[in-house]
């Protein structure tokens, strides 16, 4: 669904995972899939129903990695090429154009033929200019064909997909981390899930948070998919009004009970610069970590409450989001 990229690799080792002291060893595993390196961390698990639980979580993912792209053969692609859209794709689709409504069209899933534009689509881009002003004007005029792209909910769709097998399959203390994007089940043993947020600009962690039960972490960064051509830089979030990357926002994290509400809401609030807290009421989430292309951070007031800022960081505006019921 998502081509892979080598700095999602990286941040999977940034969780940190802090298991009590006095538990029995979890269970992990690691498997490509989602476009990076997928973790999964169980505890008070049998070895029976851990390679039951872990067998039945890869299936689902990589059905979901097929028929979720827009590129491929898979039934998102074929819905594309013209097929009608089976019953569960359709339910997907619906909601993510729910959350695209909320948004204000800042989350566009019609944005798949302006992303192939961009080479985006292309987990490896072949180094060259971006679309000219011309191709990229078609796409805003309606010209090109319409093309759904759930690259921006998928993965949180999926995570939620994840959560439900692992319960089916009696599991209800564990950790999915999709490259940083992570989903949260019970406890760590006997303590807390801990995860680590990524600095958008270095190498390390920007911030610490506890996870309840359910709660899922999506990020979305312009250090993701990028290239450079003529001393430009260029990432993958497209602003829908402008067709160009959206260049106020380095990095934004939501933290929600619904992981595709958590993932359509980060693209959108990325997009969405310095009006994030407006959209963010708009589409029903309330705890929000936003990092300015110029290194400004800011939080709203239910992320503030429970986020720990590492390195010296500090919050530059605390800001108070009153979601909306949508
Ligand atoms: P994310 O990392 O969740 O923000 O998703 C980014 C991916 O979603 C990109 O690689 C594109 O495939 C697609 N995309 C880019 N811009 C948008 C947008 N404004 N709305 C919806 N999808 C987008
Ligand atoms: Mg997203």
């Amino acid at each position: 669904m998502i081509p892979a990229r080598a700095s999602s690799l990286v941040l999977a080792l940034l969780l940190v995972s802090v298991p009590g002291c006095t538990a029995p060893a979890p269970t992990v595993d690691r498997f490509p899939a989602l476009g990076t390196l997928v973790e999964v961390t169980l505890h008070d698990v049998d070895a029976a129903t851990a390679t039951a639980a872990l067998r039945a979580l890869r299936t689902a993912l990589s059905d979901m990695d097929e028929n979720w792209s827009a590129w491929g053969d898979g039934a998102l692609a074929q819905f594309n090429a013209g097929s009608p859209a089976d019953p569960a794709l359709a339910e997907l689709m619906a909601d993510a154009e729910t959350m695209a409504t909320a948004s204000g069209r800042l989350f566009e899933p019609r944005i798949g033929a302006l992303v192939e534009l961009w080479g985006f689509h292309d987990g490896e881009r072949r180094p060259g200019p971006p679309p000219d002003a011309d191709a990229i004007q078609a796409w805003l005029d309606g010209a090109l064909p319409v093309r759904v792209d759930l690259g921006a909910y998928a993965k949180g769709a999926a995570l939620t997909r994840a959560a439900e097998v692992l319960r089916e399959h009696g599991i209800s203390n564990a950790l999915v981390n999709a490259g940083g994007d992570i989903v949260a089940l019970g406890d760590a043993g006997n303590r807390a899930w801990h995860v680590g947020i990524r600095h958008p600009r270095t190498a390390g962690v920007l911030a610490g948070i506890t996870l309840a039960d359910g709660e899922a972490v999506l990020t979305s960064g312009d250090y993701e998919r990028t290239f450079e051509w003529a001393d430009a830089r260029y990432h993958h979030i497209l602003d829908p009004r402008t067709g160009r990357p959206a260049p106020a926002t380095a990095s934004i994290t939501v933290i929600a009970r619904d992981a595709a509400h958590a993932d359509a809401a980060a693209t959108a609030l990325f997009v969405a610069g310095e009006d994030w807290p407006e959209v963010a009421a708009a589409m029903g989430v309330d705890t929000v970590l936003r990092v300015a292309a110029d290194g400004r951070i800011e939080l709203s007031a239910a992320m503030a409450a429970r986020v720990d800022l590492l390195q010296g960081a500090t919050a530059a505006r605390i800001v108070n989001v009153t979601a909306a019921t949508r």
